[in-house]
This record gives C-alpha cells, sequence and structure tokens, in this order.
C-alpha cells in the first residue's frame, strides 16, 4: 500500500496496480505500468516501470498530476483474494483472463538472484520475490503471453540437488500436459548449466520449447539484466518454432540482445558480468533482438511428439579436477563411487609418471568399479589421449575421453548410470549425443 494520500488519488482515478499512467510533476512527466509498492518502499513514493523495463521512485508532491494511461494493451490486474505476498506490503497482482489469441507460457520458478532482492538492512541479496510478485514486476511479459506461474523452490542454485532437476522435469511434463506452449524456469545462474543440461537429457522427445534464465544483478535494482532475459525468453517461446531446452542470457554488456544458447554446450564464464553464458564450441541456437536470428539448426515444436521423462540420476558420480601434486589417497574417497569425471590437463592428461605411478595404480585399481571419464580443464577444444603414451596408458585401464565440457559430463555420465545398465552406459558416453549438446 502506498501512502492515503496517494492511495486516495489512485481510487478516485480508478487506478490499480499495473495500470499505464502518466505522472507529471512540473514540466517533467513519466509514463509506464503503476508498481507496488517495495516492502522497503517510502510509501510516498510511486514506483512506475517505463517502457524501456526500469523501475523508477517519483516522490510525491503537491500539485503532482497522476492520470490514467489509456494505452493499448495496458496491463491490468485483479487483486486477488487471500494471495496477499507476505513481504511486498502490497496487494497481490494476479493475471486476468488469458487472451485466447496468445500463447501460453509457464513460468516456473526455482530462486536464486533472479528472484531476489537487496536487503537494504544487511546489504546482501536475498530470495524473496513469489513467482506472482516476478510477473507483477514485468507487466510486458503478459503483452507477450499468456503468463502461468508457479513456485517450485526458492533457493540458489549452488544449494540444486538432482531431486530438483526431477521436480523441474516433471513439472514440464504437467504444464504441457496443461496446454503450455512453452515453459520457463527461472533460476540461479550459478549452476544453470547443469540444469539445463540434466533437462536435456530427462525431457526425451520434448515436443515444445523449455527455456532457462537467470539474472546477474537482482531483479529490483536498475543495473538487473532479468527484465531482457525474461521478456526476451517469453518471445522466443512466442515467436518461433523451437522445440528443446536452451538457456536465454544477455549476449553483452548493453541492454539490446539475448542469446538462446545451448543445453549442455554453455558455461557461466564470469561471476558477474551479464554476459557471462557463453556457448563452448558451440554454437548459439539464436539471437533475440529487435528481430529473432536463428543461428544454428533446431528441432521444431510439433505437437505429435510425446514427452516421455528418463528422470534416473546416479547419485555416485562425481568430478575431480587434476593438478600437479596429486595425492594418491584421494581415489579412495571415491571408492563406493559407479561414475567419476576426470578433467584432465591439456588433451586430458593424468599425472601418472614420474613419482606419481601409485596415483596411476590407484586409478587402475578404481578403474575396475567405477566409470571413468577424462575431460580437459583447457574448457575449450577436444580430449585426444592418443596423442602420448601416458594418455594411451589410461584408455588401456578403461578411462573413457569425452569432448564435453567437465559439467556436461558429469550431467551425461549420472543420467546415464542412473537410467542404463554399466556397460550400456559406457557405450553411451562414447557416443556423441550431439543433439544433446543443442539440446533436444
Ligand atoms: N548464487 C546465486 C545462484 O546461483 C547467484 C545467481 O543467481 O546468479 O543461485
Amino acid at each position: 500500500m502506498y501512502s492515503k494520500r496517494i492511495e486516495k488519488i489512485l481510487k478516485a482515478k480508478k487506478i490499480s496496480i499495473g495500470d499505464g499512467i502518466l505522472v507529471k510533476r512540473g514540466r517533467v512527466a513519466f509514463e509506464g505500468a503503476l508498481m507496488p509498492r517495495h516492502e522497503f518502499g517510502d510509501k510516498d513514493c510511486l514506483v512506475i516501470k517505463l517502457d524501456d523495463g526500469y523501475n523508477i521512485g517519483i516522490k510525491f508532491e503537491k500539485g503532482m498530476e497522476i492520470k490514467n494511461r489509456a494505452v493499448s494493451g495496458a496491463v491490468s490486474f485483479s487483486n486477488a483474494k487471500g494471495n496477499v505476498p507476505a513481504k511486498t506490503g502490497a496487494p497481490h497482482p494476479k493475471i486476468k483472463k488469458p487472451d485466447q489469441s496468445r500463447p501460453t507460457v509457464s513460468i516456473l520458478h526455482t530462486g536464486g538472484t533472479i528472484a531476489s532482492r537487496v536487503d537494504y538492512e544487511t546489504g546482501g541479496v536475498v530470495a524473496s520475490f513469489g513467482p506472482e510478485d516476478l510477473v507483477g514486476m514485468y507487466p510486458e511479459l503478459m503483452k507477450i503471453a499468456n503468463i502461468e506461474s508457479r513456485l517450485l523452490s526458492n533457493i540458489f542454485s549452488e544449494d540444486m540437488r538432482f531431486e530438483h532437476y526431477q521436480l523441474m522435469a516433471k513439472s514440464v511434463s504437467e504444464e504441457i500436459e496443461k496446454g503450455a506452449d512453452g515453459v520457463i524456469i527461472t533460476h540461479g545462474t550459478d549452476t544453470l548449466h547443469y540444469t539445463a543440461c540434466a533437462l536435456a537429457f530427462m525431457l526425451r522427445d520434448l515436443p515444445s520449447p523449455v527455456i532457462l534464465v537467470g539474472a546477474q544483478r537482482s531483479s529490483d535494482r536498475g543495473s538487473s539484466d532479468a527484465f531482457l532475459n525474461l521478456t526476451s525468453a517469453a518471445r522466443f517461446i512466442a515467436e518461433t518454432d523451437f522445440s528443446g531446452v536452451g538457456i536465454c542470457m544477455h549476449e553483452s554488456l548493453d541492454d539490446k540482445s539475448c542469446l538462446i544458447l545451448p543445453a549442455c554446450g554453455t558455461r557461466k564464464m564470469h561471476s558477474s558480468r551479464r554476459d557471462a553464458f557463453k556457448p563452448i564450441d558451440s554454437k548459439p541456437i539464436a539471437r533475440v533482438g529487435e528481430k529473432i536470428e536463428f543461428m544454428s539448426d533446431y528441432r521444431k515444436r510439433d505437437e505429435n511428439r510425446k514427452l516421455k521423462l528418463k528422470l534416473g540420476m546416479e547419485k555416485k558420480v562425481g568430478i575431480l579436477k587434476l593438478h600437479p601434486n596429486m595425492d594418491p589417497k584421494i581415489i579412495d574417497a571415491y571408492k563406493n563411487y559407479k561414475g567419476l569425471v576426470l578433467e584432465g590437463t591439456g588433451l586430458g592428461h593424468a599425472p601418472i609418471g614420474h613419482g606419481n605411478e601409485k596415483f596411476f595404480n590407484n586409478l587402475k585399481k578404481l578403474a575396475r568399479t567405477c566409470v571413468l571419464v577424462m575431460t580437459t580443464q583447457t574448457i575449450y577444444g577436444r580430449v585426444n589421449m592418443n596423442v602420448y603414451s601416458t594418455g594411451r596408458m589410461l584408455l588401456e585401464i578403461g578411462v573413457i575421453p569425452c569432448s564435453m565440457l567437465p559439467e556436461s559430463a558429469f550431467i551425461k555420465l549420472a543420467w546415464l548410470l542412473g537410467n542404463f545398465k554399466k556397460d550400456e552406459a559406457r557405450e553411451m558416453m562414447l557416443k556423441n549425443f550431439s543433439e544433446m549438446r543443442q539440446g533436444f
């Protein structure tokens, strides 16, 4: 709720949260959608979302003009009874009547910075926006599609476990079953590429688009990337015939375009930049700018394709980064593991010569019970274990070379061991699932 004097004016002018308004103070005028007051916001300060997506606060002054803006396609909300979020201190905006001519996009929220705000008491970022809050903050979404919104969890992505992937996959299936034309998953950025890859494996024969979206800056900050990432994902679903799993994040530091990136060939390459996500040894699927341009092949939507869930994930799978001075005893920690991804050096090397024989012997012993997969910590480039004799020694004990990102190899191995017999899994690990790299 705003202050009594503001509420009185809004009531008299029949303006509700989400309506297009024009605020004039002296000779300066602002136009945009009226937003709910933020929990910590000044009651006498109107918050409006400008057409470029940024929110501004305008301090109420005597003589200030507030008008209902007759914008075509203005978004309208109704105040849903009993649906008031605990923290925003504002009526909970709820979307009115779906428009039959628009596609339906379901947004599944899992948490992360995109669903967070700055806590002005501590200066930290805390997870807090509910799903309807996020839609309420981005009313533009409703101009693109009919939005359904569901909260699955409210956690940072570093806390994700395989159960969360399974919940997401099941929820995607439910949304498609209910008639959604596509699904957006809002997610923390730290491990977003692991989740995208897991969903690409779990959602077999996916007939529709599933796009993961995160934000490097919390949604309540002026510099947030959430607006462009979310609206680009919604446009991509609404305006194209793509099916499969993709990631939608900023292409560069400006607010001009987003890339749709492949589920298993993408990595977070910067801790804070808004364009942190890069395709690695793969191409982006599309650019969403003023126009949408495809940049690689993709699988088209097909309502006749029936989604099948393959949800198994073997938990006893790990990643081990190899480095100089390895302690052979480290291998003992993996003795009950079913699979281990080695992040080797260079072309896929491990310290196994010149005083490191014990490390090799321990790896050899582990290889009898555990599927060992070699990737490279160079991130870019292929694994080739035939160039040096040490690589060949590793191949002989059964280490599988895998030219995939270590994170993607980890997800692929856990998924294969969770759904197939060990020998089948070994064979499939060698198979190039290039279609999965692109997310279909
Ligand atoms: N640590 C957060 C997370 O991954 C950061 C973010 O959302 O960007 O959930």
